[in-house]
């Protein structure tokens, strides 16, 4: 008897208190600022430097890039961009490395899948997973250039 009035008691306290649980999927998860989430990859500003697939630990970018089209230009642009979601650990080095912030780490998080072959993602999907976008990438700020610099 008095363990069934204990357990009441801790009942009726509770039901006061604010919930601490959410109606997910229903509300969407609220993550914290510089979450890893899935990234985001921006085309237009790769520069093809493969720095992001030489420090990714798990191996799981990879990428190919072709001549500029434009006679104008130099250097290459990039042609495909793969991510294996099954390796993928969400360190975060890729988007830390990027010089051109191509790369960037989102908010997202939902890869649930019945199937493995949808874990690889292509340069299409990542481009469209353009919500969430973490505005502060980079931990350190770049040093700003210097300009009219004098050679010593
Ligand atoms: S987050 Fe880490 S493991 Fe995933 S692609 Fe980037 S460097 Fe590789
Ligand atoms: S590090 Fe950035 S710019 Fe260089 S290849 Fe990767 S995504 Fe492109």
């Amino acid at each position: 008897m008095f363990g069934l009035v204990k357990g009441l008691s801790v009942t009726l306290k509770n039901m006061t208190k604010p919930k601490v649980t959410y109606r997910y999927p229903d509300e969407p998860l609220k993550m914290p600022e510089r979450f890893r989430g899935i990234q985001y990859f921006d085309p237009e500003k790769c520069i093809v430097c493969n720095q992001c697939v030489r420090i990714c630990p798990t191996d799981c970018i990879s990428l190919t890039g072709k001549k500029n089209p434009d006679p104008d230009q130099k250097g290459k642009v990039i042609d495909t961009f793969d991510i294996n979601f099954e390796i993928c650990i969400l360190c975060d080095l890729c988007t830390e490395v990027c010089p051109t912030e191509a790369v960037v780490m989102t908010n997202n998080f939902e890869l649930a899948t019945y199937s493995r072959d949808n874990l690889y993602k292509d340069r299409q999907w990542l481009e469209e997973n353009n919500t969430n976008v973490r505005q502060e990438n980079t931990r350190h700020p770049l040093p700003k250039k210097r300009t009219g610099a004098k050679k010593g």
